[in-house]
């Protein structure tokens, strides 16, 4: 058997634990945005600023649910139907201009205003209308099909959050109350580069094509990973690729810190003499950590820029993206005024089997599938490398292992990482 072992994860001894990265990322970021205001149409994905209160009960007024007959319940018979004179007609935006009396009916749409005097509302098609009479069955409770004033937001109510995303319906909920333009955190802005004297770029490059001879390939993670950063509500600046010199790594990184919260680059931060991303980040700022025991994903950096948030993806495609969404998407949001950004963790049985090992934690690409049974489990995608972007196009997610985890059998639970919770 060969000696060879995966070289490139030798010596988890010193790395360091994922979450007490993530504790430390944590701690050493707050949030560095400022606040604007934004008309409803424009806030969908942004982040409200501060805890909205509603100015307002919504409902405003009592309302029926349904199209039907209103009545005061006291004047029903318990046991036998009830005979009434219909006296007027309430449509929604039509309120009655007077309180009722006992023994009246009034007719009354979805929406129309339940006046003083009525509690209880019949449907239309469990009734008899018969001329200026209505004729009610006996059963129905009191309060059927009237929503209350109130009922679902009281004032001053906090409805949303500060820190909390805006969502279709947290915008709803905030026009249901009549707030037209809500405060929210300014996108945090953020500046991308890739490195690398053999990355071409795909779009702008045509002239340096990749298959000529010239050891080059097409650059992926600028365009994955501004991809990644716009879908958190990032303003991402393109800065193209950097080539392996550390003059120009220091002099494009020391400018960009100018300008942005955040500097994401991706490549050149392993122990190789052509990794000089580590070494001139320490000379312009600090560097926190950069050796995180997981798969894929290391190494990786994370620094300070002048006063500038700097990550340091590793240049693996796979890796940067599975890193983004561990260690950049918690940073970012932290850095963006969010909160509220775990990702929920889905026990499903294993399709698979897997054999891991200990004290690192991994992330396979996966997906869901449901067998004969209807029964739901998760599927890897066989071939794990972290060069193969086809594997994260064909998953819907990642399967999570712990550090303990040594492996995994058919039917075992383990976590489930949808990318959808993990990319916003
Ligand atoms: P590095 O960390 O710079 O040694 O890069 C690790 C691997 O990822 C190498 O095979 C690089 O060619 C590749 N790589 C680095 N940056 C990119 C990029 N932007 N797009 C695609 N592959 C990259
Ligand atoms: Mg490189």
């Amino acid at each position: 058997m060969s000696e060879v072992k995966e070289d490139c994860f030798q010596g988890d001894d010193e790395m360091l634990p994922f979450l007490k990265g993530l504790e430390i990322l944590h701690q050493s970021t707050h949030r560095v945005v400022g606040t604007e205001t934004v008309s409803l149409p424009k806030a969908l994905g942004r982040i409200v600023a501060e805890d909205i209160l509603a100015p307002l009960n919504v409902p405003s007024h009592n309302n029926s649910a349904v199209d039907g007959y209103g009545v005061a319940f006291a004047d029903l018979n318990k046991d036998a139907p009830t005979r009434l004179p219909v006296t007027a007609r309430i449509a929604a935006g039509h309120p009655l201009d007077r309180p009722t009396t006992a023994g009246e009916a009034v007719q009354i749409f979805t929406g129309g205003a339940v006046p003083n005097g009525i509690d209880t509302v019949f449907m239309q098609e469990d009734v008899t209308r018969d001329g200026d009479d209505v004729l009610l069955p006996p059963g129905l409770k009191l309060g059927a099909n009237c929503r209350l004033a109130g009922e679902d937001v009281k004032e001053n109510d906090v409805i949303i959050r500060a820190g909390s995303v805006l969502r279709a319906q947290e915008i709803g909920l905030a026009a249901s109350v009549g707030l037209g333009r809500l405060l929210v955190f300014r996108p945090l802005r953020v500046a991308v580069f890739s490195t690398g004297d053999e990355i071409v770029d795909p779009v702008y490059d045509g002239a340096n094509a990749v298959g000529d001879g010239q050891g080059t390939i097409y650059d992926v993670n600028r365009y994955s990973i501004a991809a990644l950063l716009r879908g958190l509500g990032c303003e991402v600046t393109d800065l193209g690729v950097l080539q392996d010199k550390v003059a120009e790594i220091r002099s494009a990184l020391h400018d960009a810190a100018a300008g942005h919260d955040l500097i994401l680059t991706s490549g050149g931060v392993s122990m190789g003499e052509e990794d000089h991303i580590t070494r001139v980040v320490e000379s312009l700022g600090s560097i926190a950590f950069w050796r995180l025991a997981i798969k894929p994903g290391r190494p990786m950096a994370f620094g300070k820029i002048v006063d500038t948030a700097f990550i340091g993806l590793p240049g693996n495609p796979v890796a940067a993206m599975v890193i983004f969404m561990h260690v950049a998407r918690p940073l970012i949001l932290n850095l963006s005024g969010r909160i509220d950004f775990d990702v929920p963790a889905y026990q499903v049985p294993a399709g698979f089997s897997f054999e891991k090992k200990k004290g690192r934690r991994e992330w396979l690409r996966a997906w869901l599938e449901t067998d004969d049974l209807g029964q739901m489990r998760v599927v890897n995608f066989p071939r794990q490398g972290s060069g193969l972007l086809t594997s994260m196009v064909a998953a819907s997610g990642l399967v999570e292992l712990t550090e303990e985890v040594e492996s995994v059998k058919p039917g075992d639970l383990v976590s489930f990482l949808s990318f959808r919770d993990m990319t916003q």
